[in-house]
């Protein structure tokens, strides 16, 4: 017996290969094979859905908002279960407390919100303990920041005064 069972589907299974219609099964918090006849304590009719793998966001600005409050709720609701973190040429830590309003001032284009432990990224460890403690739906990968793409907007690496390296 599935735990779930999501017949009628289209399914698009991320090999590349045109959408078909099938069933899957949920058991165990594991997909698993399906042909839609299989009893299940939860049934799904798809019909006219597409089904398909949790989508990666390899470009995601996410840390800023990393514990507030709905976070990770508008990216799983769009089908994102997984993002890489990281700002352009800018870095959520390391930040020196000294530094820690003029990086706000420059991260406030993107959130308005930053949480209180901010003040104590001085280090980029503690700021992945940080990211760690976040309730999370789905699989997040923070990074240092990204390669700068446009030089001549500011993008680039962070300045060595503002990380302390
Ligand atoms: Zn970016």
């Amino acid at each position: 017996m599935l735990d779930v069972l999501i017949k009628n589907a289209n399914i698009i299974d991320g090999t590349g290969k045109p959408a078909y219609k099938g069933s899957i099964g949920i058991s165990g918090g594991k997909l698993v094979m399906a042909d839609g006849s299989e009893e299940a304590t939860a049934v799904i009719d798809a019909s006219g859905k597409y089904v398909s793998p949790g989508w990666i966001d390899a470009h995601s600005h996410g840390d800023l908002i990393l514990g507030s409050e709905d976070a990770h709720l508008f990216k799983t609701t769009q089908g994102v279960t997984t993002e890489l973190t990281g700002q352009c040429g800018l870095s959520m830590a390391p930040v020196m407390p000294e530094n820690l309003a003029a990086v706000q001032n420059m991260l406030s284009m993107g959130t308005t919100w930053f949480p209180d432990d901010m003040k104590n990224w001085s280090s980029f460890a503690r700021f992945l303990d940080y990211a760690d403690q976040q309730a999370h739906g789905k699989r997040q990968d923070v990074h240092r920041p990204q390669q700068p793409t446009h030089r001549r907007d500011g993008h680039g690496q962070p300045p060595r005064n503002r990380c302390g390296a």
